[in-house]
């Protein structure tokens, strides 16, 4: 049994998304799952793994208009979603946020 890791990228990697909302290029982080060591199960049968919530990279984030989606469904946007979120995020959102997730995860 291997010990715990404290860096958190040793389960991720970084990844070019494009939006489909704004057309910009952004990077996120994905889970190495052959990395994830599985420790319990909740009674609602989440699934616990050491060092890391894999949870909390399952949502992209473009940090220039805000657009939040599971990465499964990031692409599967229809085009009044994206007029929609055009229309109310307009502004540039703090990429802080992003850097935020890292932190946080650890704790
Ligand atoms: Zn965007």
């Amino acid at each position: 049994m291997s010990e715990s890791v404290n860096d958190p990228m040793v389960y991720l990697y970084s990844k070019i998304f494009t939006c489909p909302v704004c057309s910009k290029e952004f990077v996120d982080f994905l889970i190495r799952k052959s990395k994830l060591r599985q420790l319990d199960m909740d009674s609602d049968f989440r699934t616990r793994y050491r060092d890391i919530d894999p949870n909390l990279y399952e949502v992209l984030v473009c940090g220039n208009c805000g657009y939040a989606a599971l990465h499964s469904f990031f692409d599967r946007i229809t085009s009044k979603q994206q007029d929609w979120i055009r229309k109310r995020f307009r502004q540039t959102i703090d990429t802080e946020i992003l850097k935020c997730r890292l932190v946080r995860q650890m704790h």
